[in-house]
């Protein structure tokens, strides 16, 4: 990781700007989930992982209260992420089938991975002044990112997030919606892929399987 990256990844670890939600991780961290008694909870915001020189994004939400706050990484211990991944090894941009905790090894093929929203939500609905606090490092992560070709957003609140920067920065002009696995060029000439959140209630309603997820990466590494 770059002196750029680590700088900014040290600063969202760091910030304790959204008072509602600096309550709620404390809250999760403290009283943890049974099956994790033992553990200690990372308990602070999660910055982004991966390849910096990645030609990739992809974009969740917000890390989950017992997944990225508890282990310190996007996707990595819940069901989400079990599910993500599988996807992407499929796809070869990931090197394993899972993402357990920070030292099992996972390595991402010119990709790098982070959440608009840096600590989690209370019922995994962020407030409009919290993504509005926290779009300044969404921001910064998607200048800094001076490979990148193609966004994923996963699920409707980290697409409309995504839109919302380009429409601060650049004139759009077309009518872009949330379709999964639709290709729409922005106005830097990056390719936007909006995908369905992986999480186990659209996996359990059939509205993803991994052949369809697996597909979407793939059409997204072709176009790098
Ligand atoms: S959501 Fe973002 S801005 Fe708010 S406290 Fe967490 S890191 Fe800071």
């Amino acid at each position: 990781m770059n002196i750029d990256f680590l700088e900014l990844n040290k600063k969202i670890t760091n910030c304790n700007k959204c008072s509602r939600l600096v309550k709620f991780r404390n809250k999760v961290s403290l009283e943890k989930r049974k099956k994790n008694i033992n553990e200690v909870y990372w308990g602070k915001p999660v910055a982004g992982f991966g390849d910096v020189n990645g030609k990739i994004l992809i974009l969740g939400l917000a890390p989950a209260a017992h997944g990225g706050t508890r282990t310190g990484r996007a996707f990595t211990g819940d069901k989400s992420g079990d599910f993500l991944f599988k996807c992407l090894f499929s796809a070869k941009i990931s090197n394993q089938p899972f993402s357990k905790n920070v030292d099992d090894g996972l390595k991402l093929n010119s990709t790098y991975i982070t959440n608009i929203l840096k600590c989690v939500p209370p019922g995994d609905k962020p407030h409009l002044n919290e993504l509005n606090n926290c779009s300044k490092f969404f921001y910064n992560e998607i200048s800094k990112l001076k490979n990148l070709k193609v966004i994923i957003p996963l699920g409707k609140v980290a697409f409309e997030n995504c839109i919302k920067f380009y429409k601060k920065n650049y004139k759009v002009n077309k009518k872009i919606i949330f379709k999964h696995g639709k290709k729409y060029t922005l106005p830097d000439k990056k390719i936007l892929i909006p995908s369905y959140h992986p999480s186990p209630r659209n996996v359990n309603t059939k509205l993803i399987n991994l052949k369809m997820m697996k597909n979407l990466f793939i059409k997204a590494k072709q176009l790098t």
